[in-house]
């Protein structure tokens, strides 16, 4: 259809003989509102719409859509980039490569993500050279969190350790939700529309643009793999493959000095419970509530970027985009690897299913490790200035920088390991009434049947001995942590119940989202809580053997027999 339009309008083009279309040149392309403006100005909503239009009104070969809806309606513009040209998540997987997802913007006052990939979007497409279009699939999501973007103020009042521009936008998002606390709750639409796209898509790689809030330390930006335990292939591979040879190639490449992800902890103890540690490097949290955790532990490559806070807005655009760009280029590089990664991923639950004896444990809660190796860090000291002047947009009035960058040597806390591991039983089974539950779960791209009749099988209840709820509020919830003990048997199971086998691809998802005791799955955000009573059943059940459905006295009272239908 689309060949034979296009003979038709090439006919008519000939038969008319107009002039033929003008070369384009660089003088064509488009300019981001940073380059437009000196660096002094990030781009606003309009201003990348506006970006998009004129790469496809000179023919750019990408492909351009929306992956949905942000609070106020505003649409969330996507572009997938490769030679040749994919427009279906068919075409791309059938180009054998790795599907890289690149998001700006989820903090919308973190502004740099967002500039700098549309400009490497442009240079890449049209560069004259092979680059790594050539060898994997680009899927950009600029302006991710775009009503945050459009709630502009000072960046002393939306992101005071921030070294400009002088106008940014708001971390939240117009529901005044942390988008990066929200991949397991999906509460917000822009959540949800992330989620799809992951599951249309299915990128081998989620890269994640941010801007540090923290400390003085000497790096242009710091990075972090997938911090869960749970997340066995994409985040050890990561943190061990994949990101001590971008480091070493931002050093000698770009120029650019980058680092593990963290925080000295003389600045914040975080999760530092050793009070006589005193001296420090730590990273954030292990939890999928953030994203690039949450892309880990479905089997993924997750990648947290974070530009330091306290650069200038031309210089974190600068490492940003050269950090973009040797993840795509080493994404090219490693392309098979990359692939088979996710696929054994995908089969790892798939043989559970097969085979008993291959389960695997699944972390389910974690700790920053307790002795961590000690490595060289850099640090800036601050220079107190003897008055309460502002010395640079984002430092401490009464501070200056100094200049002087420190190598020190302390302990490096950069992973996390398990403090509580389960067995994923065969099947998780859900209380019919739990439908809220169940939307979600297909929401993260897990299969979820039915039965039909009621049923009887072996499996384990879990007995609630205490509800420990957060006393303050986070992100409007209480978080629920329950404590209990599982008790085995035969269990009868009420017709129209929920049945969520964990073989199939994201088994530890689904482990990770459905254990009573997990530090971040459903019960975490009350969606459970109607359910939830001290000395009572938690109202997941665990089933060891999904196959003896169906058979004996079940079958003959079962309508369907299995495999059972999707609801
Ligand atoms: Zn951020």
């Amino acid at each position: 259809m689309r060949s034979s339009l296009l003979s038709i309008t090439v006919g008519i083009a000939i038969a008319c003989a107009p002039p033929a279309p003008r070369q384009i040149t660089p003088a064509d392309y488009p300019r981001t509102r940073p380059e437009l403006t000196r660096y002094q100005e990030s781009s606003r909503y309009a201003d990348v719409r506006k970006f998009l239009d004129s790469l496809r009104t000179i023919g750019a070969p990408l492909t351009f859509g929306f992956i949905g809806k942000t609070t106020e309606g505003r649409d969330i513009p996507y572009v997938i980039a490769s030679r040749p040209q994919v427009q279906t998540p068919t075409q791309a997987k059938a180009l054998g490569r790795p599907i890289v997802y690149v998001q700006g913007n989820i903090h919308a006052g973190e502004v740099e993500g967002k500039d700098a990939l549309l400009a490497l979007l442009r240079d890449l497409t049209f560069s004259p050279k092979p680059d790594a279009l050539d060898s994997v699939v680009l899927i950009a999501v600029p302006i991710y969190n775009a009503d945050g973007n459009e709630r502009l103020a000072s960046q002393s009042i939306n992101r005071t350790e921030q070294n400009g521009p002088e106008l940014v936008g708001v971390r939240a998002n117009a529901q005044n939700l942390d988008l990066n606390r929200d991949y397991v709750k999906a509460e917000a639409p822009e959540t949800r529309a992330s989620l799809a796209m992951f599951n249309t898509w299915d990128p081998d790689v989620f890269v994640d643009l941010h801007t540090t809030d923290g400390s003085f330390h000497g790096y242009a930006l710091t990075y972090s793999p997938s911090l869960n335990p749970a997340a066995v292939f994409g985040g050890i591979y990561a943190r061990d493959s994949l990101l001590p040879v971008l480091r070493e190639r931002m050093r000698t490449r770009d120029g650019f000095e980058v680092f593990d992800y963290g925080n000295f902890i003389s600045d914040e103890r975080g999760l530092i419970a050793d009070s006589s540690v005193r001296e420090g490097w730590a990273t954030y949290d292990s939890r999928p509530r953030f994203g690039t955790n949450y892309y880990g532990v479905r089997g993924r490559i997750g990648i947290l970027s974070e530009a330091y806070s306290h650069d200038s807005l031309a210089r974190r655009i600068a490492s940003t985009y050269a950090f973009v760009k040797e993840i795509l280029s080493l994404a090219a590089e490693k392309g098979q690897a990359i692939r088979s990664l996710s696929a054994r991923a995908d089969s790892q639950p798939l043989a559970w299913g097969r085979a008993p004896d291959s389960v695997q444990m699944v972390a389910v809660r974690s700790q920053l490790i307790a002795n961590p190796p000690s490595m060289d860090v850099i640090k800036e000291d601050l220079i107190k200035t003897g008055d309460s002047s502002r010395t640079q947009p984002g430092v401490p009035r009464g501070e200056r920088r100094s200049g002087v960058f420190k190598t020190t040597r302390m302990p490096v806390y950069d992973r996390f390991t398990s403090t509580l591991d389960r067995l994923p039983p065969a099947a998780y089974v859900i209380a019919p009434q739990d439908t809220a539950v169940v939307t979600l779960l297909r929401l993260h791209g897990v299969r979820v049947e039915r039965s039909d009749s009621s049923w009887t099988a072996r499996g384990e209840t879990f007995t609630i001995d205490s509800i420990i709820t957060a006393p303050r509020p986070f992100q409007g919830h209480h978080e629920v942590r329950l404590k209990g003990t599982w008790q085995r048997g035969l269990q009868s199971l009420p017709p129209r119940s929920f049945i969520v086998s964990t073989a199939q691809p994201r088994g530890a998802l689904i482990v990770y989202l459905l254990e009573p005791e997990s530090d971040d799955g459903f019960t975490t955000w009350n969606l459970f809580d109607a359910d939830l009573k001290k000395g009572g059943r938690f109202p997941v059940t665990r089933i060891f053997d999904l196959s003896r459905r169906g058979r004996g006295p079940v079958r003959r009272s079962s309508a369907s027999a299995s495999p059972l239908p999707q609801d």
